[in-house]
């Protein structure tokens, strides 16, 4: 499976450690990640800027409201330093700041180039230091090993205090919706995750539309965002939309149940769905491929619209082509968790142990964890974000402009008919009833129905005039 391009920093340790941070579960919020360590600070100042060599100015600092603006005598002195400055010798020009990432040859030396080939180390300088953030969403019914895969998947343990409902407290248990933040760094790339649980979902004895809270979430963070992005301060906006929903199917019915059916419906114009077959273990390799099968069936039967992975580039390489496509074949993941580490013939591993052997949560041929975690983590996290911001944020977005412009739009028919009531109480009435989409749409349709009728009667006007004639 290929990674994103390499994100480990020149002079860094091959492997730094990872470091977890478990932040208070309910109220975490995501934060704005300050700078980096372990990020190179560039050398600056930089007196030129020669072709091939991409320098980074100093950032302009504050300027006193009251400075006059002088552009002339700034720009003659910008004219004057260039030519002065920057020697068209290859030779003089300064060492380059992204060392073994310049993609700037020592053999481009002598050749005239602008610099802009070091964009994408800017723009991924910038992003690793601006941190990176992803929301997380399990849902899927009690038991199926929810909080055990996202342990097993993160490394970490989040449910040290979960407290589990009895039946009696579940006969009329709701879904509560519980927040982890975790703190990741890797390699110098610091990771904020946030994990959405959705406890009671599928608890009760009466489920219906137990997934209205799920739904009521991922609205109230489109909101959230939606309001932070039309405020005034549109800088540190934090983006707490939900990224990808894992759903988890059980391994033990005949494929999916009317309450999957109904909550993966329910929310699949809102997040990326991404479902998973939980305790694949408790299944034989046949019936994992025979599950599969009917749960790929059934999601294309119910209309439901999971997460698409992105076509493959024709020009890609066919390792890459194999693996994507392994991918896609993959869907819905048959999954294992497990908290705990076995010890087998000097390695350690995540694993599940039974009477009549192991259960090795890595290893595909016992199941598809790596094939998930890959996906989220190395391959798809980004575009997993780019489809919430391009798609479900924008339906959001686009159905808020609409409601608003027809509340507006409602809001100035009324005061004008009030205004035109008030003025012309002695007039005749004027026909300024506000009507709403329903009765627009009536009025449409019955005025059509007119002009067909009106069209026929014509018609059958002009047929009868012409067998009158026939008939003199
Ligand atoms: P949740 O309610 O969906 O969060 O489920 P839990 O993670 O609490 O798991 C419920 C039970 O299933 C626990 O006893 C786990 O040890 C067990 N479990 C979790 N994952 C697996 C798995 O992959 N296979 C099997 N056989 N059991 C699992």
């Amino acid at each position: 499976m290929r990674d994103l391009y390499p994100i480990s920093q020149p002079g860094q340790q091959p492997q730094a450690p990872v470091h977890r941070e478990a932040e208070d579960s309910g109220t975490a919020t995501n934060g704005a990640l300050h700078s980096l360590p372990g990020t190179p600070c560039l050398p600056r100042p930089i007196p030129c800027h020669p072709a091939g060599s991409p320098t980074v100015p100093n950032r302009p600092s504050y300027v006193e409201p009251n400075t006059e603006f002088q552009p002339l005598p700034l720009r003659r002195q910008l004219v004057s330093q260039v030519s002065m400055d920057c020697p068209l010798s290859p030779a003089s020009r300064p060492h380059s700041p992204w060392g073994r990432f310049d993609p700037y040859s020592p053999e481009d030396q002598d050749k005239e180039y602008v610099g802009f080939a070091t964009l994408p180390n800017q723009v991924h300088r910038k992003t690793v230091k601006k941190g990176f953030t992803f929301t997380l969403m399990v849902a899927g019914v009690s038991g199926l090993g929810k909080s055990t895969l996202i342990n097993t998947l993160f490394l970490t343990d989040l449910y040290k205090d979960r407290k589990v409902p009895n039946a009696q407290e579940q006969i009329n248990q709701t879904v509560d919706i519980v927040k982890h933040t975790i703190s990741i760094e890797e390699k110098g790339i610091k990771l904020r995750l946030t994990i959405i649980d959705t406890p009671g979902f599928g608890d009760a004895v009466d489920n219906t539309e137990s997934w209205k809270p799920i739904e009521d979430y991922i609205d109230q963070q489109f909101e959230q965002y939606f309001r932070d992005e039309s405020g005034l301060n549109r800088r540190n906006i934090q983006d707490n939309r939900v990224h990808c929903c894992l759903y988890f199917i059980s391994p033990f019915g005949h494929g999916l149940q009317p309450l999957d059916v109904a909550c993966m419906k329910a929310l699949h114009e809102k997040v990326n769905i991404v479902p998973v077959v939980a305790k694949a273990d408790s299944l034989t390799q046949a019936e994992v491929y025979r599950k599969k099968m009917k749960i790929r069936e059934e999601i294309k039967q119910y209309g439901i619209n999971i997460y698409q992975f992105p076509e493959c580039d024709s020009d890609e390489d066919e390792d890459f082509k194999k693996q994507d496509q392994i991918l896609k074949d993959s869907i819905p993941f048959a999954v294992i968790g497990s908290n705990v580490q076995v010890e087998s013939e000097g390695h350690k591993f995540r694993g599940r142990v039974y009477p009549w052997g192991l259960v090795e949560v890595e290893n595909p041929a016992h199941s598809d964890f790596l094939l998930l975690r890959n996906m989220l983590m190395r391959t798809h996290m980004q575009d997993l974000k780019d489809v919430t911001g391009e798609t479900h944020y924008e339906n959001y977005r686009a159905q808020c402009i609409q409601n608003m412009t027809r509340m507006v739009v409602q809001k100035r028919k009324r005061s004008l008919r009030e205004k035109h009531l008030e003025q012309s109480e002695a007039d005749f009435p004027l026909p300024l009833a506000v009507a709403d989409t329903e009765t627009e749409r009536l009025i449409f349709e019955k005025d059509e129905e007119l002009r067909r009728m009106q069209e026929v009667l014509e018609r059958v006007h002009e047929h009868m005039q012409h067998s009158q004639r026939g008939g003199f």
